[in-house]
C-alpha cells in the first residue's frame, strides 16, 4: 500500500466506524472515536481514529479532522495517565506500509510506557479479553470524569 494509493472502505476501522467490527471503545464524539489497541504494545495502548475522514494517512487527512483528532489524543492520555500512572506516554502515527502502517485509516497510537518496560512488538500479540474489558470499565469511567 504506498501512500498514494485510493482508500479502502473496507479496512478495520472503517467497519469499527460502521459498527460492523467490535471494538473496546474509550471515547467517542461526532469526529473521532479512540478504543484500545487489540494487540498492545503496552499496558493500555490506545488509538484514536476520525470518524468522517476517509484518509489513509496525514498527507490526505483534512486539517479539521486531525486537529479534532489532537484534542481526543490529549483527552486520552490524560485519562491513562490519570489511571495508569505511566512514566511516560509515547504517541505515535506511521504513514505507508514501509513506514510501519497497517492499517489504512490514519490513527494515532497513545501508548503508555513504563520505565523498565521495553516496547511490545507492533502489531502482533492479541490480549487477553478480559483484561481489555476490565481496562476498558476503568479508562471509560476515568474519560466520563473528565479525565
Ligand atoms: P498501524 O500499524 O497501522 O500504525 O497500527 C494499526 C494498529 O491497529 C496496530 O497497533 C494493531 O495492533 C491494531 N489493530 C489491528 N487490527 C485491529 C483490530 O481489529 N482492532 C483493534 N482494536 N486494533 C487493531
Amino acid at each position: 500500500m504506498s501512500l498514494t494509493d485510493a482508500y479502502d472502505p473496507q479496512n478495520i476501522f472503517a467497519k469499527i466506524i460502521r459498527g460492523e467490527a467490535p471494538c473496546y471503545t474509550l471515547y467517542e464524539d461526532d469526529d473521532t472515536l479512540a478504543f484500545l489497541d487489540l494487540f498492545p504494545q503496552s499496558y493500555g495502548h490506545a488509538l484514536v481514529i476520525p470518524k468522517r475522514s476517509a484518509a489513509r494517512n496525514m498527507l490526505d487527512v483534512d486539517t479539521e479532522a486531525l486537529c479534532k483528532m489532537m484534542v481526543t489524543v490529549q483527552r486520552v492520555m490524560r485519562a491513562l495517565v490519570e489511571e495508569l500512572k505511566p512514566d511516560g506516554v509515547q504517541v505515535a502515527q506511521f504513514n505507508g506500509a514501509p513506514a510501519g502502517q497497517t492499517v489504512f485509516h490514519i490513527h494515532f497510537h497513545v501508548i503508555p510506557r513504563f520505565a523498565g518496560e521495553g516496547l511490545g512488538i507492533h502489531a502482533a500479540g492479541k490480549a487477553d479479553p478480559a483484561e481489555l474489558e476490565a481496562l476498558q470499565a476503568r479508562l471509560v469511567k476515568r474519560l466520563q470524569q473528565g479525565g
